[in-house]
């Protein structure tokens, strides 16, 4: 508390006396075959620019932007041009739907959105205009004002082009502005980013500005093992907060090279990411187990033809590592692989290896210690009591949270307070809602999740949320969404739907046609991305006497196991329909 700092100012102008003519950002899209450098002091003048650009449409301390975008540096300026003026960010991820979008402008109430015309994935346009219209005819509190990045890939109807500002237009007008950065207590927010729980309402986690400085710096050196002048190619999203940390803010802060990469990991062929590595001399690469387990079906040769000489290090992160893919990527490559636990919430690891401050034997399916600062705990989940030995327990962390770790619940403390702090009784410890245990060396493993969230390809779904998607399609009347083991996504999301009238599934043509339906529900609420692998039906759903969904028992008999206990089911029979849906 008492500092006053800026996050832009230390990702981008502390560095200028030094790295004016160093690359900052590289941008390498093969969707759109575009490659650009930006060095520090490019980045300084489009950020700038940018930050005008906000100012003039009134954005100021403490507003939110929300920005909608593809994998483009504009994105990157878009957001370090919105901590520069103290204003807060939400990025929403480009894959969700017009809804999901529409509930996020509702809850942040941005004063200004910034999209763009389209994406791209495979080769394929991926229309934003659209959705974007939808979502504001959705919202309660559409932004008085949108900003659009014209990639000329998706023409605009009359009516479009006239409602939003273009964006290479306001560049024009305001380019070579010099915007002064607004300095914010440390604790003050930076951005807010949406991640999915157990209810159907995603919450906006916030982050303050200082810490997350410090922490995401701090983490270059001691576990990414990056230093000033080098390359870091992370290979996620901006709107995950893995793109935030490890895209946007980590290398900036720390100075070193970006790289922003826009395209598919086998597009044109399964060695581009290595051909990337091969070119920019990255040093550090992190990517996501699902993305290792893609490449894995490719032959290796497209990876041996590049040099991969400067590579170090391979960290994996957002879901569980298998041992064989560990085994591929090590063999393959040559080099560490660093698997690395952490969360939205954490906003940087939380268990990690930590090879700047000691190379410690790594041990295959364990993310290894607590990094600094986290006081993590294996809890058990009713007495709040320290497990022992082998046990497994609620993985937890004694507050105080570390630097850079969620402040709070956007707009919604006691959510905040009820959701992450309220599951031991007698006992305040922050819940990550996952399973974990400790062997006898201190290394974790961790197991799986507490609650009714999912992991899909690294990314976390709450299965209510897709349940109440799936609800939104008027033939439905119940439904229920389990995740189900995967062996490329980790897990897939899969539906048992009971629908309102038995006649509208009566014939082999009906079901496809419902079933079909549903999955473009789910497309159009939530996106893609949430849409069931299969949709079965059933009449009932297997529920305890008191009304509970039994997810955990559909779950297991998805995947081949148990049930698991069953005491209190009402009515055994809508197992047996599971068991036979899966079957047919
Ligand atoms: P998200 O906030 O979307 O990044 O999801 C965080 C969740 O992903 C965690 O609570 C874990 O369930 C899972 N997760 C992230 N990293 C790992 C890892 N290295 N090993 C196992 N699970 C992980």
């Amino acid at each position: 508390m008492g500092g006053r700092t800026n996050l832009c100012h230390n990702a981008i102008d502390r560095h200028l006396s030094t790295r004016e003519s160093q690359a900052a950002l590289v941008f390498v899209s093969t969707e759109t075959d575009v490659r650009k450098t930006y060095t520090y002091g490019e980045l300084h003048a489009e950020v700038n620019t940018f930050a005008a650009i906000l100012k003039a449409q009134g954005v100021g301390k403490g507003d939110r932007v929300l920005i909608y975008m593809p994998m483009i540096p504009e994105a990157v300026f878009a957001m370090l041009a919105t901590v520069r003026i103290g204003a807060i960010h939400s990025v929403v991820f480009g894959g969700f739907a017009a809804a999901s979008l529409a509930t996020r402008i509702d809850d942040a109430k941005p004063k200004v959105m910034i999209t763009a015309d389209a994406g791209m994935r495979g080769g394929k346009t991926v229309a934003y205009r659209h959705l974007v219209d939808e979502a504001l005819h959705l919202a309660k509190h559409p932004p008085p004002a949108v900003i659009i990045v014209d990639r000329k890939l998706e023409p605009a109807t009359a009516e479009g082009a006239r409602a939003h500002q273009d964006y290479a237009a306001l560049v024009k007008r305001h380019a070579g502005a010099n915007v002064e950065c607004e300095w914010l207590e440390s604790s003050e927010p930076s951005y807010i980013l949406y991640t999915s729980g157990t209810t159907g309402n995603p919450k906006g986690i916030q982050r303050d500005t200082g810490g997350y400085a410090v922490a995401l710096t701090a983490s270059m050196r001691d576990i990414f093992c990056v230093a000033p002048g080098e390359t870091m190619f992370t290979t996620s999203d901006i709107g995950w907060v893995v793109g935030h940390s490890y895209i946007v803010y980590a290398p900036l802060l720390n100075g070193s090279t970006t790289v922003m990469y826009e395209g598919l990991p086998i597009r044109p062929d399964p060695g581009i990411w290595w051909q990337i590595v091969a070119e920019y001399g990255v040093r550090t690469m992190f990517t996501s187990p699902t993305a290792i387990r893609v490449l894995k079906k490719q032959d290796t040769a497209f990876m041996k033809k590049h040099d991969l000489s400067s590579l170090r290090y391979l960290f994996l992160a957002g879901e569980p590592l298998d041992e064989p893919t560990a085994h591929w990527a090590a063999d393959a490559l040559g080099v560490p692989i660093v698997d690395n636990y952490w969360q939205t919430e954490s906003g940087w690891p939380i268990l990690s290896a930590q090879p700047g401050i000691e190379d410690t034997p790594r041990k295959f399916g364990s993310p290894s210690f607590p990094a600094c600062g986290y006081d993590v705990r294996l809890l058990h989940e009713v007495t709040g009591a320290e497990v022992g030995g082998d046990e497994k327990g609620v993985l937890a962390i004694l507050p105080p949270l570390p630097p850079g770790c969620m402040t709070t619940v956007w707009g919604d403390d006691r959510r905040f307070v009820e959701t992450y702090f309220s599951t031991f009784p007698e006992r305040l410890a922050y819940s990550t809602f996952d399973w974990a245990t400790r062997d006898a060396d201190g290394y974790y493993f961790v197991l799986g999740r507490t609650d009714d969230v999912i992991n899909v390809a690294g990314h976390r779904l709450g299965t209510r949320e897709i349940e109440e998607a799936v609800q939104a399609h008027p033939g439905i009347a119940e439904v229920a969404v389990v995740g189900v083991a995967d062996s490329v996504k980790g897990q897939v999301p899969i539906a048992f739907a009971v629908v309102k009238d038995p006649a509208s599934i009566a014939t082999a043509e009906s079901i496809a046609r419902v079933r079909k339906e549903v999955m473009e529900t789910v497309n159009r609420q939530l996106g893609a991305i949430a849409r069931p692998d299969k949709v079965h039906f059933v009449s009932m759903l297997p529920k305890t006497r008191s009304g509970k969904l039994l997810r955990r028992s559909i779950q297991a008999i998805a995947e081949g196991r148990a049930p698991g206990d069953i005491t209190t089911i009402e009515d055994p029979a809508a197992l047996e329909q599971i068991r036979q849906a899966l079957a047919s």
